[in-house]
């Protein structure tokens, strides 16, 4: 059996009293052990915030981004080490934001995997297509470029451990969600790319769907045999909403 789990990714979003209001409504929901995993993805100074309200809870907490070094001159960046002093048990990398707006290519995106993962992080690796790759028929081989250079760089021993999140561009943000099918279809591609290198590390993956889920679609997407949770932006703002997310992948909170 594969782990699941729901993963609010908070954006660019929030303030001290906002986070506390939100993580204290979901306090009151989830509990302490469930076998869907829930954890939020904060902006980096709101990591402390995180630690103080969420340790010992049944809520985990993560950054969104990490750098791809460890220490030095680097202005800006915040390093995997830093984000796992606060507690954080995840981080993640090549959101399809940061590959866009930030220019990151495929082989950034590999070292930041790497560095997630010296730093004990559990790396939340998104890929995707666009929307005209998708309209072009370039799904598969935009997948395939994505998971190929993760795996070229870092080795496939290096997926267990982490957990990969499809994430349409197309869908995130725009109210547009893949169909049960479109995200299945996706999944047991990447599942199966990692598979012809190493079947028993694919099988264990936890791979996520994001891009417009919300409580009303998030049954149907995690019904997927291969969808064994979501990545939850927008909807991961409102507790009502994030909680009935992570209710429909099992979880009996
Ligand atoms: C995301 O940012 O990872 C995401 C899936 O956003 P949204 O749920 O708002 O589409």
């Amino acid at each position: 059996m594969r782990s699941r789990a729901v993963v609010g990714n908070w954006k660019l979003n929030g303030s001290l009293a906002a986070n506390e209001v939100l993580l204290k409504a979901l306090l009151r929901e989830i509990p302490r052990d469930s076998p869907v995993a829930c954890a939020v993805c904060v902006p980096s100074p709101y990591l402390a915030q995180a630690q103080g309200l969420l340790r010992g809870s049944g809520i985990g907490w993560g950054s969104q981004d990490v750098s791809r070094f460890d220490k030095g001159a680097y202005t800006g960046d915040v390093s995997g080490t830093m984000v796992a002093e606060f507690g954080a048990g995840y981080a993640i990398v090549g959101h399809s934001e940061r590959r866009a707006i930030f220019g990151e290519t495929d082989a950034v995106v590999a070292e930041k995997y790497a560095a997630a993962r010296r730093a004990k992080l559990t790396p939340i690796f998104c890929v995707g297509e666009t929307l005209e790759e998708r309209e072009g028929g370039r799904t598969e081989a935009v997948l395939a470029r994505q998971v190929d250079a993760l795996l070229g760089s870092c080795g496939v021993a290096e997926l267990d451990g982490g957990m990969v999140a499809y994430e349409p561009v197309w869908a995130i943000g725009t109210g547009r969600t893949a169909t049960s099918a479109q995200a299945q279809e996706a999944h047991a591609f990447i599942r199966g790319r990692i598979g012809a290198q190493a079947k028993e590390v694919a099988a264990r993956l936890p791979i996520l769907y994001g891009g417009s889920v919300k409580g009303s679609n998030a049954a149907q997407l995690f019904a997927m045999p291969d969808v064994d949770g979501g990545l939850v932006g927008g909807a991961s703002l409102v507790a009502e909403e994030f909680v009935a997310i992570w209710r429909a992948a099992g979880a009996t909170g």
